[in-house]
């Protein structure tokens, strides 16, 4: 019997860099949403193009990313390259050290379509494919205050979160037909499953009857974290605390070994975020793009406490202009933020409605069509 000719996949380069959580997550989350659109059509491949094939001192950029974003320079070498022209300008001057590596990766890593995932790779790849171009694609995953490094001309096409990212590359020269407002790619589970809440906080312990503040920093449980869950165990509100610390060990140590005054949950990094946004009644989470497009899509009210100066800033503008919640620099306004909410459910419910409004649940499989329909694949 004649079998059938089994189809070649049709491969895809996904470049981004494990510099925070965010690009990593929104990565597999469209990965994940080409299978469930397209299933065995696509062959997906992920690079850390920093770690794998960039020279030092670039290769150490996950590991100095975290400390980087803390140092008051940031937010200035932030601002002041955050132009066209001096973004193009600082490109040039580091593409003859980064050519060979891009050259490299993409003989490793034959595609049909390249889709970027990050803002450093972006003016490089299309110089690096001068001579054997192919397509590609940007997929922004800041969400407000998108930094002229996300935006080439010589892409073929940039998906951005939020209109205010798509003003922001119109600024940067982008012409309007090349750009689609869509949303951050977001895992499934945050918009399908239905997880039952009860059944998830009593799995976890977690207090029937009070209300659940979940605090989150990111991947790498960044930001004054510890500081944040001190003064809220020191004021004794009615709630109890449910912390993630992400990768960062120390402080999950350190906040295990917390004397508690409140039910207090420390857990380290978890693949389980949508169950977790599901049983909590509020977020307070540093201002990361991916944490709180999944607090929109879970309608849980913000509390913002701190944010990387220069990507992150407009991220709080966003949710405080749409009153979806709160700016709380200081672990004191955190506390005040939180009473304020636990005395006026009204204003829990306001902002959680608000939040829900903002929700894109659907971006990860909309950019997942718009990938195969670069690719010439009908749905
Ligand atoms: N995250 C996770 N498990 C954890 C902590 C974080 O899956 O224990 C995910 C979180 O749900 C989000 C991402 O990591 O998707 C963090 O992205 P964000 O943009 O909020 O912050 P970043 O880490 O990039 O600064």
């Amino acid at each position: 019997m004649d079998e059938e000719p089994t189809q070649a996949k049709r491969r895809l380069l996904f470049l981004f860099s494990d510099t925070g959580g965010g690009h990593r997550a929104a990565t597999e989350a469209m990965i994940e949403a080409l299978e469930l659109e397209f299933p065995g059509v696509f062959d997906c491949k992920m690079v850390d193009f920093f770690r794998d094939y960039y020279p030092a001192p670039w290769r150490f950029a996950p590991e100095i990313y975290p400390p980087m974003t803390k140092v008051g320079m940031w937010g200035l070498a932030y601002r002041t390259s955050d132009g066209r022209g001096r973004a193009r300008a600082l490109t040039g001057l580091q593409y003859p050290y980064l050519r060979r590596g891009v050259r490299r990766l993409l003989a490793d890593n034959p595609a049909e379509l390249i889709i970027s995932v990050h803002p450093l790779v972006n003016s490089t790849l299309p110089r690096a494919m001068r001579k054997h171009p192919l397509p590609f694609i940007t997929v922004v995953t800041d969400m407000v205050s998108t930094h002229a490094f996300w935006f080439d001309r010589r892409a073929d096409l940039i998906v951005v979160p939020t209109s205010w990212a798509k003003e922001r590359a119109i600024h940067f020269g982008i012409p309007a037909g090349n750009l689609r407002v869509v949303g951050l790619p977001v895992a499934d589970r945050f918009a399908a499953s239905q997880i039952d809440r009860q059944a998830w906080r009593a799995e976890q312990h977690w207090d029937e009857n009070l209300p659940a503040a979940l605090l989150i920093g990111g991947g790498d449980g960044m930001g004054p974290l510890k500081r944040v869950a001190k003064a809220i165990n020191d004021a004794r509100l009615p709630l109890q605390l449910a912390v993630i610390c992400g990768r960062n060990e120390e402080l999950k140590a350190s906040l295990e070994a917390l004397e508690w005054n409140i039910p207090a949950h420390i857990y380290g990094f978890t693949r389980e975020m949508p169950s977790f946004m599901a049983g909590a009644d509020m977020l307070i989470t540093k201002a990361g793009p991916g944490t709180i497009s999944e607090g929109f899509i879970k309608g849980l009210p913000l509390i913002l406490y701190s944010k990387v100066t220069g990507q992150e800033d407009g991220n709080v503008e966003y949710v405080l202009e749409n009153n979806a919640g709160v700016w709380a620099p200081r672990p004191r306004e955190v506390v005040d933020a939180l009473r304020t909410w636990l005395e006026n459910p009204e204003a829990i419910s306001a902002a959680a409605a608000a939040s829900l409004s903002l929700a894109r649940p659907n971006a990860a499989r909309e950019i997942a069509r718009i990938i195969a329909e670069q690719c010439g694949v009908q749905g």
